[in-house]
């Protein structure tokens, strides 16, 4: 016979775990949302999804669980907030504390806009017409506005959204990191864009059958560890990672025959994010020690397969002679030094999607800047397309032509994700930090990435980062595993370590 205080623990676990699996039904919504759904079964979606974000809502803050959950936080079993109880505790407590300062109608308006606001992009994007995005914005941003503000916040109202994705994180704080990763990383493209050397990029331009990449990039995935047995890989418009449920991962892409890198490294950034969520405790599934800590650290593991490991030279000395033999006719000829330098093309570009490993943050950059200027209310929508391009020409020296090829090009803002871009650069600074601190621990990664060996990587990561779930925060665990806090000094090194020598620049 357990005791009370046991069985309290383990009637709190339970309807934790229901709640996941209420929000994994809206996880398999989504996924067929972005991959399947035809463009008029979009309100029906938005019905069912807006049920359904109301249900987890109404479950995360029923007053029986919140008090069952504050007993909980008071006893022997939350003494040490590491242990497994008293992590488990610790979050599902947050979690609830937070959710029930939402009004129910905010919740159920919030989702609702969300589906219909991502529809109502795709249109306006499509069209190159901003002044039909502009309602639809002014609506998502006020209404984030309430929600910050009935969350409530320290410092400034982006401090409250940010929380949903970097739990614990300071804006100011993240603002400061970004400004030092800026001031060294302007210099450095700067040398880059003065620099005689260019690769020729035109190789990748060349025709790239789909069925030759769809083999290549599912080959790659499987070898760095992707476990298609308990994950798929699926075309949209839009790549993505969606975890389904402990055995099902759902990667996306889409091809593109005359460009080779938008599906490759397109397939090892989600194949990254895929072997994170294939890498979580599966009986611990619905659970705080079974789900990641952070979109930060989420993104790290995507970023250091994609771009750490995969545009390396040692990840090419073993995959180029691949390449050759599914693509003959576009790289037949081409040297492997000529193509490494292709992959790692830096240049200013507006399509942050499409951007290089430097410039990429100066993209994230501006969407920060925005993002809080708009929230706070002192940029109003219908000044964001002059405000966008206006930095674009500061922090990149160019400027879209058109809203679809600057202010309308993600759809994060229509889709009510506001405070999400950041965590892409403090993904590529993490990465950084992380392959450092295992490159030292492991030793010879380079060589074992050259004879196509990449499990001792996998399993440090495995061990270190996705075995342990919500155990720590994510600057806990970078303490952890680096014995640093977040810096912008690995990224830096390892920029300037692969791109000096390529572009003869010191
Ligand atoms: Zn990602």
């Amino acid at each position: 016979m357990p005791d009370p205080l046991s069985r309290l623990y383990e009637n709190v676990c339970r309807h934790a775990r229901e709640t996941a699996l209420l929000n994994s039904i809206e996880s398999v919504l989504g996924w067929d949302e972005r991959t399947m759904l035809p463009a008029a079964g979009g309100e029906h979606r938005a019905d069912q999804m807006t049920l359904l974000a109301g249900m987890v809502h109404q479950r995360l803050i029923e007053p029986q669980y919140g008090d069952s959950l504050g007993q909980l936080a008071e006893s022997p079993l939350a003494a040490d907030p590491h242990s497994d109880s008293g992590a488990t505790i610790r979050r599902l407590k947050r979690q609830h504390d937070k959710k029930v300062k939402l009004p129910q109608s905010l919740v159920e308006e919030l989702a609702r806009t969300s589906v219909l606001g991502q529809q109502a992009w795709q249109e306006a994007r499509q069209n190159d017409d901003f002044a039909a995005m502009r309602p639809w914005l002014e609506k998502t941003f006020a209404l984030k506005r309430q929600e910050a503000d009935a969350l409530g916040y320290a410092d400034r109202p982006y401090d409250a959204l940010l929380d949903d994705y970097e739990p614990e994180e300071r804006t100011s704080h993240v603002a400061e990191v970004l400004r030092r990763l800026r001031e060294e990383l302007v210099p450095l493209v700067e040398a880059i864009r003065g620099s005689a050397r260019r690769p020729d990029t035109s190789i990748l331009r060349r025709t790239y059958p789909t069925d030759a990449q769809k083999a290549f990039g599912r080959q790659a995935a499987e070898q760095i560890g992707f476990d298609f047995q308990r994950g798929r890989l699926d075309v949209t418009a839009h790549p993505f990672c969606a975890g389904l449920g402990p055995n099902d991962c759902r990667i996306t892409t889409r091809y593109n025959e005359r460009f080779f890198n938008e599906s490759f490294f397109g397939i090892l950034h989600e194949a990254g994010h895929g072997i994170y969520d294939q890498g979580l405790r599966t009986d611990q599934y619905g659970l705080p020690l079974g789900e990641a800590i952070s979109l930060g650290i989420h993104e790290s593991q995507s970023r250091l397969w994609e771009n750490l490991v995969g545009r390396s030279w040692p990840f090419w000395e073993s995959f180029y002679p691949l390449a050759q033999q599914h693509f003959p006719a576009a790289l037949g000829d081409v040297d492997p030094d000529d193509f490494y330098f292709a992959v790692n093309d830096v240049r200013a570009s507006l399509i942050r999607v499409e951007a290089d490993e430097a410039t990429y943050n100066l993209h994230i950059l501006i969407r920060f800047e925005l993002e809080q200027a708009l929230l706070d209310g002192d940029l109003p929508v219908a000044d964001l397309p002059a405000a966008w391009n206006g930095k674009y020409r500061d922090y990149l020296g160019i400027e879209p032509s058109s809203d679809a090829a600057g202010v309308l090009q993600d759809v994060h803002w229509s889709a009510g994700l506001v405070g999400y871009f950041p965590t892409y650069s403090l993904g590529n600074l993490h990465s950084a930090q992380i392959f450092a601190a295992a490159d030292a621990e492991l030793g010879s990664l380079a060589q074992s990435f050259s004879q196509g060996e990449f499990q001792p990587l996998r399993q440090w990561l495995n061990e270190k980062i996705h075995q342990q779930g919500q155990r720590y925060s994510a600057d806990e665990l970078v303490m952890r595993i680096t014995g640093k806090p977040l810096s912008h000094e690995p990224l830096m090194a390892h920029l300037r370590a692969k791109l000096g020598p390529l572009y003869g620049i010191a």
